[in-house]
């Protein structure tokens, strides 16, 4: 099953409950616009390199269109669109006034030097700069692309359309960002990690932890959960597992990465397992916070963790997320659980328009309280009516968007 496939998947497990018709479930599926464009760079070695970029532009019915860029060598369209149709139903779950977007370039990051990752990124804004903007379409980082990446955004951005830095968000704090912006993903996936567990029952104490991923997402997480007193006993990034059954001392990890290039390359006081195998441990809770797609119907009946908190974007296959929950495993949906890092882009963008420098303080204040109450709504619901968590918050989400749209008049 392709991505956009399976996010087509959910939706429709959603707009069954909702008894939606087939017309307007095509009108809520489908994008308002696509763009393809292509990227022509020299680089360093005076090769020429020709990549391809993609905005995905999905819905707009409740705000300006809002979702991350991605660099990745697997971007392709697809991926594009169902990533920009999971922003449109995260934006309303935590019903902040955006729609969903989603961005890349299909590009190897790893290698590029820094010049040529701002040359590709200017280029791809002077291809798409007309069609982004603070009241139609706001990017941000997403895997592959950072605050730094996001700066050049803006500055090319306000080339041709004068200076405005609500254009981007996930900006360095010293240039027009928000404290509090980078930490936001992975503190929103341990807050809402940390309400699951008390739901449920369970002390973050006797909570064993293994986190696929160790980038922006994944660090945040597993920092926040090791202060909450879980033991991550697993973290991972692209050069391997690293386990450890008495916990993995998550501030030496932290240190050690930061030391060896964002890399756990040769990660010492810790067993190497393969990232496959990092899914299957014996552990209570399970965070996926790198790739798309890592559970599959193939791994799915060798996943022993009863928790799953979705830190990456679908990084489960319909067919593993059925069997999962038939046999019992509670899952948090990615468009809830990774929704802190486009809640405090929106106080970011917020905080652009009003110049009006928020503190960290208020941020995290304000991270907890959007978070906690659709935490609520779509906890109370997927026990009122007996269906997952996933399911939920899809009916939350598009009965937001699909009001907004019939209250907007259609025709
Ligand atoms: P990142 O680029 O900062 O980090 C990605 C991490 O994944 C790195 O540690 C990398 O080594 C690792 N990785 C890459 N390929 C891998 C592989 N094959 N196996 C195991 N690990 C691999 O990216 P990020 O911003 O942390 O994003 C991670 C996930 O979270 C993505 O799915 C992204 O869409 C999602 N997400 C990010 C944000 C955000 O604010 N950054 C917000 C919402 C969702």
């Amino acid at each position: 099953m392709k991505s956009f496939e399976a996010v087509t998947h959910y939706f429709n497990q959603a707009a069954d409950q909702l008894e939606l018709t087939d017309n307007m479930r095509t009108l809520l599926l489908t994008s308002k616009r696509e763009v393809q464009v292509q990227i022509a760079v020299e680089m360093d070695n005076g090769e020429l390199q020709t990549l391809i970029g993609y905005r995905v532009q999905h819905d707009n019915s409740r705000g300006p269109m809002k979702g991350g860029l991605r660099f990745h060598h697997e971007v392709d369209l697809d991926e594009v669109r169902s990533l920009a149709s999971l922003m449109t139903w995260k934006t309303a779950v935590v019903n902040i006034p955006y729609g969903g977007a989603k961005g890349g370039v299909a590009v190897k990051v790893r290698g590029l030097s820094s010049r040529e990752l701002e040359r590709i990124t200017r280029k791809f804004i002077d291809e798409i700069h007309d069609v982004i903007g603070p009241d139609t379409d706001i990017p941000a980082p997403d895997m592959g692309t950072n605050a730094e990446v996001m700066a050049w955004i803006m500055n090319q951005h306000n080339k041709y359309h004068g200076f405005n830095p609500g254009v981007v968000t996930g900006k360095p704090v010293e240039h027009y960002g928000i404290p509090g912006r980078e930490e936001a993903t992975g503190r929103g996936v341990g807050l809402l990690t940390i309400k699951t567990l008390s739901r449920l029952g369970r002390k973050p104490q006797n909570t064993r932890v293994a986190i696929q991923g160790f980038g922006n997402v994944g660090t945040h997480t597993a920092k926040f959960l090791h202060e909450a007193e879980c033991k991550v006993v697993a973290i991972s990034d692209v050069s391997g597992a690293y386990f450890r059954q008495g916990g993995i001392n998550v501030g030496e990890a932290l240190r050690y990465s930061n030391e060896h290039e964002r890399s756990l390359a040769g990660f010492p006081d810790a067993d190497k397992i393969t990232n496959e195998q990092l899914l299957e441990l014996d552990v209570e809770l399970l965070i996926p916070a790198a790739l798309g797609g890592v559970i599959t119907a193939e791994n799915a009946p060798r996943i022993r963790a009863p928790i799953i908190v979705e830190a990456a974007n679908a990084p489960m296959r319909p067919e593993a997320d059925d069997l999962l929950y038939q046999q019992g495993t509670v899952i948090l949906p990615d468009i809830l659980a990774n929704a802190g890092g486009v809640t405090v882009s929106y106080f970011e963008w917020v905080q652009n328009r009003q110049y009006y420098q928020w503190s960290l303080d208020r941020v995290r204040q304000e991270l907890d309280r959007v978070l906690s109450s659709a935490f609520e709504e779509v906890w109370s619901l997927s026990q009122e009516k007996k269906i997952s968590l996933r399911t939920a918050a899809f009916i939350v989400g598009i009965g937001r968007v699909g009001r907004a749209t019939v209250l907007g008049g259609i025709t």
